[in-house]
């Protein structure tokens, strides 16, 4: 049973996103993973996992005490790409633990999902030093590794979160965020979404208006609205 402090948080933050309404028809929630058309992620992801391996391509090795490969459903209709670990996930081994994971699984959960339904990984499996922009070198190394992810589990829509992820993904090193979101991009044959990281929301939370505005198209497009 869910108790009513624990609600109260959830509706609280749905009027802070902007939520006008909820819908009852369960029906979405399991429209999560049509798998005709996938291979087989599973035995892909762990190929994928394998040749990352105990990674020393790049300098970030030296500093980390997890690699965070990625994490969630590997048949998912929806994954999400962040930056690079931070301290927690670099401590745990996962994927948006912190803080601001905690902020992204309640956005997960305004759309009705849970993280069980999704894929959460990073353009950097390692942390960079004092949580730094990754640097080039580091992202031609690990950036591969996603393109992988992506293929294997051949999401229908990828939300890339942050500037970073953004501008990595699209190849648009000038275009602010701002700019980039409120839009949809054709991507390794899926359709990205961009929008704010949920560490910047922790403290710009005016913004969360927009992230929910990119997550109701995210919906309709998994929808097929
Ligand atoms: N920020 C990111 O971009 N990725 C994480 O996994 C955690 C925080």
């Amino acid at each position: 049973m869910v108790d009513r402090e624990h609600l109260e948080a959830h509706v609280q933050f749905f009027r802070e996103l902007g939520v006008d309404g909820v819908s009852r028809d369960g029906v979405w929630r399991t429209a999560g993973a049509s798998s005709a058309r996938r291979m087989n992620p599973k035995v892909e992801l762990s190929q994928v996992r394998e040749e990352i391996g105990e990674c020393t391509r790049c300098k970030l090795h030296s500093g980390r005490t997890n690699l965070v490969f990625g994490a969630g459903n590997q048949n998912a209709d929806l994954m999400f790409v962040g930056e690079a670990p931070g301290r927690d996930e670099d401590l745990k081994g996962e994927p948006f633990v912190g803080r601001a994971g905690q902020l992204l699984t309640k956005i997960i959960e305004a759309i009705d999902l849970t993280r069980d339904d999704v894929y959460i990984a990073n353009v950097i499996k390692c942390r960079p030093p004092q949580n730094r922009n990754p640097e080039p070198d580091e992202v031609d190394t690990c950036e591969p590794f996603l393109f992988s992810q992506i293929d294997a589990i051949q999401p229908r829509v990828i939300v890339a979160l942050g500037a970073f992820a953004v501008r990595t993904l699209l190849r648009d090193e000038r275009t602010p965020i701002s700019r980039l979101r409120g839009q949809q991009y054709s991507y390794r044959g899926t359709i990205l979404i961009p929008t704010f990281h949920p560490a910047y929301l922790l403290r710009s939370p005016d913004k969360k208006k927009y992230v929910w505005q990119d997550m109701k198209q995210v919906r309709a497009i998994l929808r097929g609205d």
